[in-house]
């Protein structure tokens, strides 16, 4: 239990850490008032805040949940060492205009004791999923506790993450969770890179080395005429003689199934990469628009 729950939207954010007081935070406000919640694990950066300033301005109150979960990462993962600055996140929250932030202690939250996962079959088995197994039933578990236990009208995810959005889409859909999904587009630096709160971790020298992700992404979308196993290879060549770079997966996909494409492609698809570089296992995407078939096709 907690010690006190809040009561009021007057010093803002309010900090709860059980789901207890957050329900009664939530639940306390008028009725008719709607709630956006944003997950993330903090260490906030402008790709965060992008999620939560677009909560702000479509929703009367707004909850970021900051919890590293434990269940997302693998035995040789990262869990001890993702950057954590939970005072500055705070300070970051309060300048938005956040009225909640919740911060729950593993302990509750993923007790020893917990005996339930949610798994959303087929989508979690390629690109992250297969290299990564156990991540997405670690998140799409913690994300239906959050959504279970804040209610939210809508909850904003970020494209960095495009397959966890499609995941979380589709748990959101088969549970009848009846919340609105908002996907985010992904920010990056000036100069390309995405933004990710494990870029912290890249020295300067592997910093400029990680651009050739973004770079190899931005080319194949440039060149992108439909022709998937050309786009695929370019990707793939691209980042396999990168230097610095340890190429993890180089995919063009269904963006709605995530399944590999190849020949033709007529509709939407999206361009995939995960690489680690300098021991830090980076990620990013791109859309690849229908619009130059059509383009090149009238040509
Ligand atoms: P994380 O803290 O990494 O779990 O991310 C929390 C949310 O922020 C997820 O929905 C991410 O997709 C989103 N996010 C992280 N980085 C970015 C970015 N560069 N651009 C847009 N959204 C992002």
């Amino acid at each position: 239990m907690s010690d006190a729950v809040p009561t009021g939207m007057g010093s803002r954010p309010v900090r709860v850490d059980t789901v207890e007081a957050l329900r009664a935070t939530v639940h306390g406000a008028p009725r008719e008032a709607t709630w956006g919640l944003v997950p993330t694990m903090g260490a906030l950066h402008d790709g965060h805040l992008s999620l939560v300033d677009r909560a702000v301005a479509e929703c009367d109150h707004v909850v970021v949940s900051i919890f590293v979960n434990p269940l997302q990462f693998g035995p040789a993962e990262d869990f001890e060492t993702y950057p954590r600055d939970l005072a500055r996140d705070l300070e970051l929250l309060a300048a938005r205009g956040v009225d909640v932030c919740f911060t729950p202690a593993a302990a509750g939250f993923t007790p020893a004791g917990l005996r339930t996962t949610v798994r959303v079959a087929g989508l979690t088995e390629v690109l992250e999923g297969a290299r990564r197994p156990g991540h997405f039933d670690g998140v799409a578990t913690i994300v239906t506790k959050l959504l279970a236990s804040s209610r939210p009208d809508r909850a904003y995810f970020g494209e960095k993450d495009y397959q966890q959005l499609l995941v979380v889409r589709r748990l959101v859909a088969d549970l009848d969770l009846g919340v609105q999904i908002v996907a985010c587009p992904l920010i990056r630096e000036p100069d390309g890179l995405a933004l990710s709160s494990r870029n912290v971790g890249l020295s300067e020298h592997d910093r400029r080395r990680a651009l050739a992700l973004s770079a190899a992404l931005h080319a194949v979308a440039k060149a992108w005429d439909g022709d998937a196993g050309t786009a695929r290879a370019r990707l793939h060549g691209a980042l396999a003689e990168a230097p610095g770079v340890d190429l993890d997966y180089a995919e063009v996909a269904d963006p709605e199934t995530l399944e590999p494409l190849s020949g033709t492609v007529r509709g939407p698809a999206r361009a995939l990469v995960a690489a680690r570089v300098g021991g830090v296992r980076l990620i990013d995407n791109v859309a690849l628009s229908a619009v130059g078939v059509d383009a090149g096709a009238g040509h």
